[in-house]
């Protein structure tokens, strides 16, 4: 047993969209690299608690759609309801001030904050001592059926890409936030929803299953020829909400040689389902527990939605990611499976969809 911090690479957060919201002359930069004004995710928060990358997402949110969902989902039961589908020109604007509060934070760092396109990168940064961002997009509602967005922002350094979030798109139909269900609601992806996973395939772009419905998820499993990565779901088995994987999906996952990032959403963690604070640390080792049962210890890591998300207390931000190590180590696992956990098995499926 060692004291020593254990890196972490995190598959999901919502950092963008705050900085972004935010509306600072410099786009959020000194915000990300000095900290101090709040959330889950800056760079001495990343620093305190040995994250030293992850995926960043880009997130529009839709204007009917604020802090309602969070407060609903501290019911015992919940239905959110979605809002309809974004316009093209909404959702392109959105993008690019999130892609853009990306580059001027890389940009403003001096080197302390790099863009990262391939593994190589990631790896360059830990090595030293940088922090590697991964440009993700969660919904992608920003790109028209004709694709052609797709290339502008994969030649920009988009890497990783969820079809759909929750609400409806041309794309697909996501998985709602309702709570107990089964993610088996409404139909799956449409034919430019089919066509965009083929192009992902081909640009070798990650495509992230996590916000899909069960259709939409089995859709993308034929479709694609690549590994099945869900950034940021748990285990239905422990919570049954719609937003988690039963456990066919999980099979499915370590059939393909995939992974599963555990949210540490507490309404995703919870037995209860509820979005509160009041979570213990030890929700997120039984989800563990039981994702390690169905696909392996090399194909789970972590993906906490921090700045998206109410997670458990005891944890905090990303400072907090010791305590959770902690709390793991004396749930069981040793040091080498923490070390898969906490990043090696994300370095492990993103070579296997980029390449070298
Ligand atoms: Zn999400």
């Amino acid at each position: 047993m060692t004291d020593a911090p254990i890196p972490v690479f995190d598959g999901h957060n919502d950092t963008l969209l705050r900085l972004w919201q935010r509306r600072d002359a410099d786009g959020g930069a000194a915000a990300f690299l000095d900290g101090g004004v709040g959330g889950h995710i800056d760079l001495p928060k990343a620093r305190q608690g040995g994250l030293f990358g992850g995926l960043f997402a880009i997130f529009t949110p839709s204007q009917q759609l604020g802090v309602d969902y969070i407060r609903m989902m501290r019911e015992a039961s919940y239905d959110v309801p979605l809002p309809g589908p974004l316009p093209l020109g909404d959702a392109q604007a959105a993008t690019l001030g999130m892609a853009a509060t990306l580059f001027r934070v890389e940009r403003a760092s001096d080197g302390a904050v790099a863009v990262c396109r391939r593994v190589a990168d990631i790896l360059a940064a830990k090595e030293r001592g940088a922090f590697a961002t991964v440009l993700h997009i969660e919904g992608a509602e920003a790109i028209g059926a004709d694709l052609d967005a797709l290339h502008v922002l994969h030649a920009a350094g988009l890497r990783s890409l969820g079809p759909v979030w929750s609400r409806p798109n041309v794309f697909g139909h996501g998985a709602p936030f309702r709570f107990p269900a089964s993610p088996d609601i409404g139909p799956g992806l449409t034919d430019a929803g089919k066509a965009l996973v083929r192009e992902c395939d081909a640009l070798k772009i990650v495509v992230d299953l996590s916000h899909l419905n069960e259709a939409g998820f089995w859709d993308v499993a034929a479709t694609s020829r690549a590994p099945l990565v869900a950034t940021h779901s748990n285990a239905h088995a422990v919570t049954p909400h719609a937003r988690n994987l039963t456990d066919a999906q999980l099979d499915a996952i370590a059939e393909r040689d995939g992974l599963v990032g555990l949210n540490f959403a507490s309404c995703f963690l919870r037995e209860d389902g509820r979005m509160r604070a009041d979570t213990p640390l030890d929700d997120m080792a039984r989800h563990l527990d039981h994702l390690i049962g169905r696909l392996g210890e090399d194909r789970v890591g972590f993906g906490s939605d921090f700045d998206g998300a109410i997670v458990p207390a005891a944890l905090g931000d990303a400072a907090g990611l010791p305590r959770l190590i902690a709390a793991l180590r004396a749930h069981g696992f040793d040091d080498a499976t923490l070390e898969k956990l906490a990043w090696r098995n994300w370095m492990g499926v993103l070579e296997r969809v980029w390449g070298g």
